[in-house]
């Protein structure tokens, strides 16, 4: 089967999932999208209220900036796939609570295991202690760890996984917009020697 309907049919899987109590108050379940040829990926939190209408990752206020940030790189959404923690909206944004990690993430591996990319990107606190974790690799902080690439294994596939802050975080404080500038400024080598 080819990547894309690999994909596809994955997200099949998660427009009809029933694995935890999230599908109850969701609107619409966000797969995630983009180039099942994806050499990056990017993995957020949880789709927020925009998402949750219309079905796709990163289209509201977090998404506008970090469409700025992927122009910062050299990256555009037709060549890389953006993808979540969790697929479905946690009520009022509230973080992911450990069932509905353990219950939604079986999807993001596969997501993950179909594109086998170079890079993923993780977005914040939550993706990047689910991969690191996955990778096993020691996780601290991302404070002490964003913009630092790491080389690992990740279900079967050497890669780098580059972590950084959450695109919303700039949002609430600028300290983090600088951050995040620089960080995605960063991304640019590791993109280039990946
Ligand atoms: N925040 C996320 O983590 N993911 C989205 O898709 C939107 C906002």
């Amino acid at each position: 089967m080819t990547a894309h309907n690999q994909l596809a049919l994955i997200a099949q899987q998660i427009l009809n999932c029933r694995k935890c109590p999230l599908h109850k108050t969701r609107k619409n379940p966000v797969p995630g999208e983009g180039n099942p040829q994806a050499k990056t990926i990017l993995i957020g939190e949880a789709p927020g209220y925009w998402e949750d209408i219309k079905g796709k990752p990163f289209v509201g206020a977090a998404g506008k900036f970090l469409d700025t940030l992927l122009a910062t790189a050299n990256l555009t959404r037709q060549q890389i796939y953006i993808t979540n923690i969790l697929k479905c909206r946690p009520p009022r944004n509230r973080p992911p609570q450990p069932d509905e990690t353990k219950a939604c993430t079986p999807y993001l591996d596969k997501q993950i295991q179909t594109i086998k990319p170079k890079i993923i990107i993780t977005l914040g606190n939550h993706a990047t202690a689910y991969i690191f974790q996955k990778a096993q690799l020691p996780y601290t902080s991302i404070t002490r760890q964003h913009g630092k690439p790491q080389n690992a294994k990740l279900l079967g596939i050497r890669l780098t996984i580059y972590p950084t802050f959450h695109p919303a975080a700039a949002l609430h404080n600028p300290k983090y917009k600088t951050l995040l500038q620089q960080d995605f400024q960063k991304l640019k080598q590791t993109l280039n020697q990946t």
